[in-house]
């Protein structure tokens, strides 16, 4: 699936996924392979979770880590989603591979 991607200069992060949208903070972000990949396995998970349960699971997992890890960079990378997001965004052949809601693995 080819995501279509959209750059929004005022983004606060440097990318996002937005189901079905990918957005980035500036146009040198279009060429950066991680980061669009990043951002394509979130777009799989959204897209497996139906989309508005993956946001409600994303934010549970977060607020469970911000209490474990009393520290909001520890909580947001360990959640699951992002854990199998930045363990595989260097593979461009992991989406081809991958496994139905493979980012259970991950807790
Ligand atoms: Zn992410």
């Amino acid at each position: 699936m080819k995501a279509p991607v959209l750059v929004i200069p005022m983004l606060k992060v440097s990318g996002m996924a937005l189901f079905p949208f990918i957005l980035v903070r500036d146009k040198g972000m279009l060429a950066d392979r991680t980061i669009i990949d990043h951002e394509r396995i979130h777009l799989r998970q959204q897209a497996e979770l139906l989309v508005l349960p993956f946001y409600i699971l994303y934010l549970i997992n977060y607020l469970f880590n911000l209490w474990r890890y009393r520290n909001h960079h520890r909580a947001y990378l360990n959640i699951v989603f992002e854990r199998e997001a930045y363990d595989n965004e260097h593979n461009p052949a992991y989406l081809g591979n991958r496994k139905w809601y493979s980012w259970r693995r991950y807790f």
